[in-house]
């Protein structure tokens, strides 16, 4: 197997680990109180993930309200490992090196056609200099997770509409050149991980994402629901308009063919006549108030609610947080959702502006690398978000 091996196995070790991950800082005592095991269990399991270099201790904190000596606070011991995320899109490749507590070492963005031929290589020689600079690491490089822009089956793509990214192995090559543990999971998939570690508050939660194209990511009670073949939240293709636009993936009137920042573009310069014109052209026109392309976004803005309805209704989640570059330069339509939903049986759904951005899947990539790699099952970015989303 990989050269990379989490140590921790053992059920209560993984309970320890996880309130040392997902508290500021804990003692050994808080530790015994929070998951009913005795203190010696819990001193002699933490003792062990000290030896292992899961945990550090960080000096004393408060007295206790009985007295008595301060207890010592233990923590992660983030810097003993580095997690890689990768996200691949048709036209761009980015990549975030993070430490164990998801704040960025680097995070970088290259703009070029990605296929079959070049990714491998792409990723495998961005994941070789991080190794051969990165120093002494006890853990080294805890894993590789590559957002992709397609349907992806326990660990293999299924279907990538923009490119020819379905026709190689990519694991498979990857796991043979780097010996190191490679994931992939559908971008939607991981924004929406992305998101409920950012979000403490609420446990249903649905991402939905709209860019080259449009997916949803479904977090039903705290876990990520990919349905049968992992096609859950294919919403981009679920039908808007029968016999309308042409789409890649065999059908017509795709939502995404309406909703996607690609789709609001290729109407801004129809509708212009000018096949020149870019994205950060239509926001210049709307500010202008130019009235054909207002009407347009209110029409994308009408499109983009029956799209955010039909998921809404598939799931009951408590809260939706949108990943749209249009809604991201235009917020005001943000409270034109929220109000399009009052007026329905959703009305007590939130809808909420990711704040994530561009970097939100590579996000829900590190969620993948630590709880495949310290076997937790929630990794809470929220504590430390100002700290996270830095860069
Ligand atoms: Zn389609």
């Amino acid at each position: 197997m990989f050269n990379t091996k989490s140590s921790i196995r053992e059920n209560n070790s993984i309970l320890v680990l996880s309130e040392i991950i997902n508290r500021p800082e804990v003692s050994r005592a808080m530790i015994s109180e929070l998951i009913g095991l005795n203190k010696a269990t819990v001193s002699a399991i933490v003792k062990q993930l000290i030896e292992d270099k899961y945990v550090i201790e960080i000096g004393p904190g408060e007295s206790t309200s009985t007295g008595g000596r301060r207890p010592i606070l233990l923590t992660l011991n983030k810097k003993a490992g580095i997690s890689i995320s990768f996200d691949v899109r048709h036209d761009r490749i980015s990549c975030l090196i993070t430490y164990l507590d998801g704040e960025k070492i680097e995070h970088t963005i290259e703009e070029k056609n990605m296929n079959k031929d070049n990714t491998v290589e792409s990723i495998a020689s961005i994941v070789e200099d991080t190794r051969d600079s990165m120093g002494h690491c006890p853990f080294g490089i805890i894993g590789i997770t590559i957002s992709i822009h397609g349907i992806v089956d326990h660990n293999k793509i299924e279907f990538t509409p923009y490119f020819d990214l379905d026709q190689i192995d990519l694991v498979g090559e990857l796991e043979t050149r780097l010996d190191l543990p490679v994931h992939i999971e559908n971008e939607a998939n991981l924004t929406a991980l992305a998101e409920a570690a950012f979000d403490n508050e609420h446990c249903s939660l649905v991402s939905f994402s709209a860019h080259t194209g449009v997916g949803a990511g479904i977090i039903l009670d705290g876990k990520l629901h990919r349905g049968h073949k992992g096609r859950s939240g294919e919403v981009g293709h679920t039908v808007l308009y029968p016999n309308g636009i042409s789409c890649p993936c065999g059908n017509q009137g795709c939502l995404e063919q309406y909703c996607s920042t690609t789709a609001i573009v290729r109407r801004f310069r129809e509708l212009k006549h000018n096949d020149q014109l870019t994205f950060q052209d239509l926001v210049a026109s709307y500010h202008l108030k130019d009235s054909d392309t207002l009407n347009m976004i209110l029409q994308f803005a009408k499109d983009f609610g029956i799209g955010l309805m039909n998921v809404i209704g598939n799931f009951d989640p408590e809260v939706v947080y949108i990943n749209s570059e249009v809604l991201d330069e235009i917020p005001e339509l943000i409270s034109f959702l929220q109000n399009y939903l009052s007026m329905t049986i959703y009305k007590n759904v939130l809808i909420r502006q990711s704040r994530l951005g561009k970097k939100a899947s590579l996000y829900g990539a590190t969620v993948v690398n630590l709880q495949s790699y310290l076997h937790v099952d929630n990794v809470e970015f929220s504590l430390n978000m100002e700290k996270v989303l830095a860069g």
